[in-house]
């Protein structure tokens, strides 16, 4: 479940006009890599490309929970980075369709054992779980500042049911009143989820369950074209890969934030969703290799 888009992007690359955008796009197309059951819940106006749709089916994404309003736009949010590409300002965001929206759970989704909750409001979150007739194996969910400023409340009854929030550290920050990340971790999974995820952009990835931690490192890139959807396309390749295997033991996490880390890392080298449409299995596999690399060393015994 999240926003399927339109973006238009400004980088120190260059600029887009209105592109496929979208926090579901980005999940649902990350995901698409490792199984082929996929359903999205999202909506979109009349002006929605065929195209589009017709890719995210060829790829096995289920659309019958993806409302089309006639006579109404799609989402569209503009962005603009900074040179250092770690942060940038909403220069747009047109609600349009999302404003109202209301989420359609069709009979064929029930059953789901998997649930990514991308970044909405947390009542539509929380509606999305309720009207799951059985509750998932592992409910995800993102979430962003926007909802903690103007919606903290209903932000903590939605955490309340999750198993799982993936966010970034600014914003684990935000919601912990932590500057600690290992202090913000027991602060959050107080509130619901019994495991944490929190992305570091550029520098990787931790994740919190019990007293455990593991850190991945994101694969250090020559040039970020366009870190849109990253954290989305992060979020779908760890779900998707914990599908595909069915199993969501802390190990498999740890690989999962791997495969995840790989998707994002393809995301960032062209604008939008170009590259992720590109790529092959045999892309992602060399570059799940690149990490284990990355991090492959034997210690030698100085101390005595
Ligand atoms: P990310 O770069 O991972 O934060 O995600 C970027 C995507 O989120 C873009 O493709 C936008 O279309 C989408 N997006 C931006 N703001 C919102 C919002 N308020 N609600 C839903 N989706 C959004």
């Amino acid at each position: 479940m999240g926003s399927v888009a339109f973006d238009a992007i400004e980088t120190p690359f260059g600029k887009t006009d209105k592109i496929i955008g979208g926090a579901g796009t980005y999940i649902a197309l990350a995901a698409s890599f490792f199984e082929n059951k996929q359903q999205i819940v999202s909506v979109v106006g009349e002006d929605f490309p065929q195209e589009t749709l017709q890719m995210l089916k060829d790829r096995g994404v289920q659309l019958d929970g993806l409302q089309i309003k006639q006579g109404e736009k799609t989402f569209f949010w503009s962005g603009k980075y900074h040179n250092d590409m770690n942060s940038r300002d909403t220069l747009v965001t047109e609600l349009n369709v999302l404003e109202n929206f209301d989420p359609i759970l069709p009979q064929s989704y029930q059953g789901a054992e998997f649930l990514m909750l991308g970044n909405l409001s947390p009542q539509v979150q929380k509606l999305v779980i309720e009207r799951l007739e059985t509750r998932p194996k592992l409910i995800a969910m993102d979430t962003m500042n926007f909802w903690m400023d103007i919606a903290l409340e209903p932000l903590k009854e939605t955490l309340k049911l999750i198993d799982l929030l993936i966010i970034n550290d600014e914003e684990a920050r935000q919601l912990s009143g932590e500057y600690s990340l290992v202090k913000a971790s027991q602060v959050i999974r107080a509130m619901g989820p019994k495991y944490l995820i929190i992305k570091k952009g550029e520098h990787g990835a931790l994740l919190f369950h019990e007293d455990k931690a593991f850190f991945a490192p994101a694969l250090p890139l020559e040039e970020v074209f366009d870190p849109t959807g990253a954290g989305d396309t992060f979020a779908g390749g760890f779900m998707g890969y914990l599908s595909s295997a069915d199993d969501i033991s802390y190990d498999n996490m740890k690989r999962a934030i791997i495969a995840g880390s790989a998707l994002a890392s393809f995301c960032v080298e062209k604008f939008g969703t170009q590259r992720l449409q590109e790529i092959t299995q045999t892309d992602i596999e060399k570059r799940i290799n690149k990490f284990v690399e990355l991090t492959d060393f034997s210690m030698v015994e100085t101390i005595n």
